[in-house]
């Protein structure tokens, strides 16, 4: 640990210990603001991955939208960005940008809420609640939102072939820059169990004391109907029904309660067969706990970006595209829980799959053509980029040629060429003359 680290953590610790045991005395209040102060580095976290994976999605987009590769006659090439596969490949995460943007920038605020209630020393029970709430979801926000960067920045980079792969283009850089995300500030597999254990102290609480389950920010607050939910199915019959997020957080929900008491369950069949607590929630992780809190975080996620694009507040010319992004979002990050969903039954038959599937490529068509303009929105100037292919002007061979003429002595000789071309020794003269 560098100085200035220790230095920053020195205070922090102090900052925690002596500042927040003024806030409180009751211990339980005390953990509760603690936790929360905790929080600032992967809030923050969060929101350095989303910062590489949109720089990565300007390069990539800009680039699959000049670069033209075979067509339907021999005579013309079509951009890349009009096959389906480079469409899938890119534009959800396109939307898991925008879902993450919102979420980032949201939750940042909450914490920042937070914050002022600590200095004005609120001791309140809901002061105490919003720490360990805000704890939960910084602990999934950040592997959350540093894993889809770091697949999102790798699918970047392979769709932009060779050239992504030139060092120029800076899509290595951007990988290997949010590479640590996914580790400090606690490792992501081992903070998500922080999470699921704030998710399943709450239905302990509901399901052997009653306790009606409501957090400040309300982002656990459907459980309390778990059972009705649980009871629900996919309700969607066509792939119009699908374009609404609306079906994929009412299938989120579902997925969360039953990831719940699947993983209540097994803990107490761990426990059951003589397993002690520590054994009992390491052997309940995969398959269990891991995905409820991963579930839980996409559910909050999409939840807030679903409201924002149908809030009356958001401006009427900007709902149509936010609610595209939204149902793509959702319908893409629930397609990674098939096997759940049926596991319980939320979904049987063929049908759901299909329109899950059919949505998604639906959803991918209807935005590529925006798919520039949604990129140019966040995108910084063609400076702080500093990517020949992924310049504004979309002069992709152009201004490869233009950076690589303006490298560093590519005019020159190498140091070594007369040594090389005009020194050469003779063939032969270096055979053994014994
Ligand atoms: C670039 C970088 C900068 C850093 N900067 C700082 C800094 O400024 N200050 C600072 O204090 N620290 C810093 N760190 C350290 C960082 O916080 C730790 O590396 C991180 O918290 C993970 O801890 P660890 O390395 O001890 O991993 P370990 O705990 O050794 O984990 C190793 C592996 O074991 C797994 N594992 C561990 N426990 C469990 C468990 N209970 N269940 C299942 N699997 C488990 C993990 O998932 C991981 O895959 C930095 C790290 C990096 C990479």
């Amino acid at each position: 640990m560098s100085l200035l680290h220790f230095g920053c953590f020195v205070l922090h610790m102090l900052d925690i210990f002596f500042f927040h045991s003024v806030v409180s005395h009751d211990p339980s209040k005390r953990f509760g603001a603690t936790l929360g102060a905790l929080s600032g580095g992967r809030v923050s976290i969060t929101r350095m991955a989303l910062v590489n994976l949109k720089l990565a999605l300007i390069v990539s987009i800009r680039f699959s939208a000049t670069r033209r590769q075979f067509g339907p006659k021999d005579t013309e090439e079509i951009p890349v960005l009009e096959y389906q596969l480079q469409q899938w490949r890119l534009i959800p995460y396109l939307s898991a940008a925008y879902a993450l943007e919102h979420f980032s920038k949201s939750i940042f605020m909450n914490f920042v809420e937070f914050q002022i209630g600590q200095a004005m020393r609120d001791k309140s029970d809901r002061q105490a609640e919003l720490g360990r709430e805000i704890h939960a979801i910084g602990c999934s926000s950040k592997p959350l939102g540093s894993w889809i960067a770091q697949r999102g920045i790798q699918e970047c980079r392979e769709a932009c072939g060779g050239h992504g792969y030139l060092a120029m283009n800076r899509l290595g850089d951007l990988r290997n820059d949010n590479d640590p995300n996914c580790t400090y500030e606690g490792d992501n597999n081992v903070l998500l169990q922080q999470t699921s254990n704030y998710l399943l102290s709450l239905f302990h609480a509901k399901h052997y004391g009653g306790v009606q389950i409501e957090s400040p920010l309300h982002s656990v607050d459907f459980l309390n109907d778990f059972h009705k939910i649980l009871g629900s199915k996919f309700i969607a019959t066509a792939m119009e029904e699908c374009m609404d997020s609306a079906v994929s957080v009412g299938a989120y929900k579902w997925l969360v309660c039953f990831l719940l008491v699947e993983s209540h369950r097994r803990l107490e069949q761990q426990r059951a067969i003589g397993m002690d607590d520590f054994d009992a929630r390491n052997n309940s992780q995969v398959y269990y706990c891991r995905s409820l809190a991963i579930a839980y975080i996409e559910h909050y996620c999409l939840q807030r970006f679903h409201e924002l694009s149908t809030d009356p507040e958001t401006p009427a010319g900007l709902r149509p595209v936010l609610s595209k992004l939204c149902a793509l979002y959702g319908l893409w990050s629930l397609s990674s829980h098939m096997a759940t969903l049926y596991q319980g039954n939320y979904f049987s038959g063929k049908k759901p799959a299909e329109l899950v599937q059919m949505g998604i490529l639906t959803l991918c068509s209807q935005l590529k053509d925006d798919a520039v303009s949604l990129v140019d929105v966040f995108a910084p100037s063609d400076f702080i980029l500093n990517s020949p292919i992924g310049r504004a002007d979309g002069q992709l061979y152009k201004n490869l040629w233009s950076t690589v003429m303006q490298g560093s002595k590519v005019l020159e000789r190498p140091s070594w060429w007369k040594e090389f071309c005009s020194n050469k020794a003779v063939v032969g003269s270096l055979r053994p003359k014994l």
